[in-house]
């Protein structure tokens, strides 16, 4: 098979990365030696000036490793594979002439690390260009010369964050923080990558200060102390990129590739590198996998109804997403709120360069906005998020009905109500179908696909596709309280209420599931969610399951005392200026006066597992890995435990 191609032109070489019969270009082990193969004929011609390397794929350069090859190959035959990518990656940065990367499109991991061993590096300003090295999220390190080079190119303070984040960034932010030399439109992109070539060999930047032995360590040890307060210890992957990012700047190459070869070889053997490297792939499943035959319909416009919390999210990503969409609320005031949150999270994305001012722009005059009822004939899709009232919503999607088209798809992102009574007495109730998001909208990945009974396979089907186009990962469930995330959460959640409430220290009790790896504890994600909003999903679950669930009684006392969690200033804690401590008028309204359970972490992490072995045997969701999938998508769910039902609390 062929993957690449030599041209040469006027004494310039060009490697085109041109993978056959895929829209990707990746690097599995027939790539490596054809790329072998074609330097060797490079460093055989005499009198070249030049290589530039290119993507002939649209929005992609090279999307890294061959991870299936990559996750199983094990001991000597990973250990080849590494050391075939290393002296490879040597063989392009020892070449004696300039060595150019035009880069359009994903270059990440193994694809970035080719353009570090390029002398230079300009990349196009298109939105799919995203440069960076993810290893250390899969619980490895960048191995073929990442973790070496880039502290090299960039002095290490400055490399340091974005190996150990594994943050892919675009080609802005990439230019400001050195990764790349240049950025300019892509139809510019060869030709200015070409000029690079006319300034020979990148001359090394020393750094004999700040990449001395006390220097590197003292930045060393600093920032080993930030990522434990990050990870708690649970993530060796990036512990280990840390220390081999370290020790390159004072090592030789050729020892400190060795020590990235031997730590991927210690953190292939871990546990959490395997779940990691699952949930890749569960999530590129998420992205594929065809639930029905039916072909989805395309979205061209959206309405979303209600303004608040969610509307106001949802309606800012379908616009980031390029979907045009009517924001309407019976509000004005909700509305004009609405608005200004929109408006300030495009300013956000804009300070941070994840957008241009243009984009914002445009981004903003795709939002109509609309106080009355205006009609909705234009629209394929409708998402309802107003106020969480069955009543309220019945009313509201009769009106709908009324409104659009007899085949616009319309859309609940109720929490936790029963979507099969929103579908009675609609006209054409297949065309119903739960569209759940998370909060906030903009950052969590995973929205719950619902489908009911009456949901016809081409609903589900345009669901799911809308989905994955507004770039964010389905997980279909079956329409039951709660459906599926916050069903797993809530006996979680309830249970961590119980043991304050019995006298349980709130902080030992957040600490300990920090600990197992949760990104918030139980009694500040109530906080956070809003003891009100949590209280009605609670009643909800309490209804559907009143032997294990119910309110927790002192979440209603904090209620009757005006305490709804961090939007109102109290809850579980108190938040003052920046800052937050237990409540003490919360703790004293506990009942009891017993400290937590020694065992609470994995009584809690228990629950967890117990509600979704049940969610997996009344059929919530299809499968074990899409109920994992969307715990650590949708909560945070210890990403290196492999999700609620992976997670052996007998055993942990
Ligand atoms: P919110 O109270 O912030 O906003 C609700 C909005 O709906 C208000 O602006 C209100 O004026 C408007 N509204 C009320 N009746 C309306 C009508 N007839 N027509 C148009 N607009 C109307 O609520 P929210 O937190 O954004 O929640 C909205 C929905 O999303 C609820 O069903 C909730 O359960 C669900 N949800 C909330 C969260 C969350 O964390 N807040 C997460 C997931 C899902």
């Amino acid at each position: 098979m062929s993957n690449l191609n030599l041209n040469i032109l006027n004494s310039i070489a060009t490697l085109t990365f041109d993978r056959e019969g895929s829209s990707a270009n990746i690097f599995d082990r027939g790539t490596l030696d054809e790329l072998d193969a074609l330097l060797a004929e490079i460093e055989g011609v005499g009198a070249l000036t030049g290589l530039l390397i290119r993507s002939a794929k649209p929005t992609i350069f090279i999307a890294g490793a061959d991870l299936k090859a990559l996750s199983k190959a094990k001991g000597e035959e990973l250990k080849e594979l590494l050391e075939t990518g290393q002296r490879i990656f040597n063989r392009l940065a020892d070449l004696p002439i300039p060595t150019v990367a035009a880069i359009n499109g994903a270059c990440v991991g193994g694809g970035f690390e080719l353009a570090l061993a390029c002398d230079w590096r300009v990349a196009s300003d298109a939105s799919a260009t995203r440069i960076g090295l993810p290893e250390t999220q899969l619980g490895i390190l960048p191995a073929w010369g990442g973790s070496t080079r880039l502290p090299a190119l960039l002095g290490l303070p400055k490399a340091l964050p974005l190996i150990l984040s594994g943050k892919l960034l675009n080609s802005v932010a990439a230019k400001r923080k050195g990764l790349v030399d240049a950025v300019v439109p892509v139809e510019h992109l060869e030709n200015h990558a070409r000029t690079y070539l006319k300034r020979g060999k990148r001359r090394r930047v020393w750094r004999p200060l700040l990449h001395s032995k006390p220097v590197s360590s003292f930045i060393g040890k600093r920032a080993a102390k930030d990522l434990l307060a990050k990870t708690r210890g649970l993530y060796p992957g990036p512990e280990e990129a840390l220390q081999v990012a370290v020790d390159s700047v004072s090592r030789p190459r050729t020892v400190s590739l060795a020590a990235e070869c031997d730590a991927t070889l210690r953190l292939a053997e871990g546990p959490e590198t395997k779940q990691l490297i699952r949930l890749f792939f569960l999530q590129e499943h998420a992205k594929k996998h065809r639930h029905v035959e039916a072909a989805p319909r395309e979205v061209r416009r959206a309405a979303v109804i209600g303004a608040g919390i969610m509307g106001s999210g949802i309606a800012y990503w379908l616009s980031t997403r390029g979907v045009p969409v009517t924001l309407q609320d019976i509000s004005d005031e909700a509305l004009a709120k609405g608005h200004q949150v929109i408006a300030n999270l495009y300013g956000k994305a804009r300070s941070r360069h994840v957008v241009t001012a243009t984009e914002s722009a445009r981004g903003l005059d795709r939002i109509h906005l609309a106080s009355g009822p205006v009609p909705l004939g234009n629209c394929d899709l409708i998402i309802e998020a107003a106020v969480e009232e069955l009543e309220i919503k019945k009313k509201i999607f009769a009106d709908l009905a009324a409104r659009s088209r007899p085949d616009t798809i319309l859309a609940t992102n109720t929490s936790a109500l029963p979507i099969h009574e929103l579908a009675e007495g609609l006209p054409h109730p297949e065309r119903l179908i739960g569209l759940h998001f998370f909060n906030p909208v903009h950052r969590m990945q995973l929205v719950e696909v619902v489908r009911t009974a009456s949901t016809s396979d081409e609903t589900l089907a345009t669901g799911v596709a809308f989905v994955r186009r507004i770039g964010k990962l389905p997980v279909v469930v079956r329409d039951s309280p709660g459906f599926l995330v916050n069903r797993i959460l809530m006996p979680y959640l309830v249970e961590a209420a119980r043991i304050f409430d019995e006298g349980g220290d709130p902080e030992v009790i957040d600490q300990a599931m920090l600990e197992f790896g949760m990104p918030m504890g139980p009694l500040r994600l109530l906080d956070e969610v809003g003891l009100d909003v949590a209280q009605h999903v609670a009643e909800t679950l309490a209804v559907a399951f009143p032997e294990r669930m119910k309110v927790p009684g002192v979440v209603v006392k904090l209620l009757e005392k005006g305490f709804t969690g961090r939007k109102g200033g109290k809850g579980f804690y108190r938040y003052h200026k920046g800052r937050s401590f237990p409540n003490p008028k919360a703790l004293r309204l506990r009942s009891g006066r017993s400290d937590a359970p020694a065992n609470v972490q994995m009584h809690l992490a228990g629950l967890m597992t117990s509600e979704a072995q049940r969610c997996l045997s009344e059929g919530v969701a299809a499968t074990a890995d899409e109920i994992d999938l969307a715990m650590v998508l949708g909560t945070g769910y210890a990403p290196f435990r492999g999700g609620p039902l992976t997670f052996n609390p007998q055993s942990p």
